[in-house]
């Protein structure tokens, strides 16, 4: 006890009878022993008792709060359902679903001062949920379907493609199943700079729906396949039509251990290069629209300038929503929340695209579950790579 923050402990116990500075001291060492499971858990209980604790200092900004309306939702609510959980004084169906009720959108930790996401948090939640066999019933589901299909969706677009090159067109669960458009236009723009995508012959998930709803194991066999695959195509450098997927490839990959042997790149990070080589021509699309940016893209991998500055070449005038870069909304769909709570997660689209209809109607994003998330409630929303193409052709 020589730190100066525990002087007044020091103070308080010189007046007291050596027996009682003896269980003080005790208590002050082992006391929060008492508070921890008696499990080891998957959850780190550090982060969850501390955010169980703090007076929700980021909730306002939770879209998930803002759309259920509920306190049980909102980032320390669902800590302190946690901590129960993890405890075992509450055991109950409904509790456990509701760890599920995060979108991993990361708005509390741009507010946190502990710097702590909750979806981050309640991932270690639900991996012990699932060593307890207590996960919901749509969460085994989704590991069913992945374990036959090894796609999230029924894919509509098959790979095309030679399996080995210099680079790896990765296009992702929504982008095969919703959006040939995307992988068409991939195409054809990273060949009008002179490059012929490889395609991995039978694409896989990236796995973060595994990752997210708690299958650590299943999420990790996954990671270990995709490195086999990467370094069997021999490519360099692997670009994504996805945020998460771009993020589970570059960051939580080697995070649990396993390096994919090539550079990983997000689409808008590929073509503002091709645009800095001047590899692609200047564009004259009408506009204006307005930039989405993604949850993930900005918040987890920091990327807001490359988006902006592709879109600026292809001469679009793109407007800025009041809720931009790393202060962004979701668009509802991330962290699997509609396999959970899919009112909730309609609720927080309709709320984001009111907002950046006040810009303009026309959206521009660069991850095609927002594009899914805006355009089935009606709306024109466009990938970045669509306004490329558009610009190659007009040119
Ligand atoms: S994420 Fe941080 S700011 Fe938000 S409730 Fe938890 S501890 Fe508080
Ligand atoms: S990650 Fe997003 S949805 Fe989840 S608790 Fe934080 S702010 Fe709420």
């Amino acid at each position: 006890m020589s730190d100066k923050k525990y002087a007044w402990v020091r103070d308080a116990l010189s007046h007291v009878p050596l027996t009682t500075k003896a269980r003080a001291l005790k208590h002050f060492l082992m006391g929060k022993n008492e508070y921890l499971p008696a499990k080891k858990t998957r959850a780190d209980m550090d982060e969850v008792i501390k955010c169980a604790l703090c007076p929700n200092m980021c909730k306002f900004d939770c879209p998930v709060l803002a759309a259920a309306a509920t306190d049980a939702v909102s980032p320390s609510g669902k800590a302190r359902l946690a901590y129960f959980l993890e405890t075992e004084a509450l055991a109950t169906d409904d509790a456990a679903l509701l760890m599920y009720a995060c979108c991993s959108c990361d708005a509390c930790r741009e507010w946190c001062p502990f710097d702590f996401s909750v979806a981050d948090i309640l991932q270690g939640v639900r991996a012990d949920l699932v060593d307890r066999h207590r996960e919901p019933e749509a969460a085994r589901e989704t590991r069913q379907r992945l374990e036959e299909q090894h796609s999230l969706h029924q894919r509509q677009v098959e790979p095309a493609g030679p399996p080995t090159g210099d680079l790896l067109y990765f296009m992702g669960c929504e982008v095969s199943a919703r959006h040939p458009e995307i992988a068409r236009d991939t195409r054809t723009v990273l060949e009008a700079a002179g490059v012929t995508p490889a395609m991995l012959p039978q694409e896989w998930c990236c796995g973060a729906p595994l990752l997210s709803m708690g299958y650590v194991d299943d999420f990790l066999d996954v990671a270990r396949h995709q490195a086999r695959a990467v370094e069997s195509s021999r490519c360099s450098t692997v670009v994504c039509s996805c945020p998460t997927c771009t993020y589970m490839l570059r960051v939580m990959y080697p995070r649990h251990g396993v390096s994919l042997p090539a550079q990983v790149l997000h689409s808008s990070e590929y073509l503002a290069r091709l645009v800095q080589e001047e590899r692609l021509p200047a564009g004259a699309v009408d506009g204006p629209c307005v930039y989405h940016d993604p949850c993930t893209l900005a918040r987890k991998l920091g990327v807001m300038d490359p988006p902006r500055q592709v879109l600026h070449r292809m001469g679009m005038d793109v407007r800025e929503s009041p809720f931009k870069r790393e202060h962004t909304q979701c668009c509802g769909r991330g962290g699997s929340l509609p396999s959970f709570f899919p009112k909730v997660a309609d609720a927080i689209t309709e709320a984001r695209l009111q907002e950046l209809h006040r810009t303009a109607l026309c959206i521009v994003t660069a991850c095609p579950t927002c594009k899914s998330a805006f355009s089935g409630q009606g709306a024109e929303a466009y990938d970045l790579v669509q306004v490329v193409r558009r610009a190659l052709e007009e040119a």
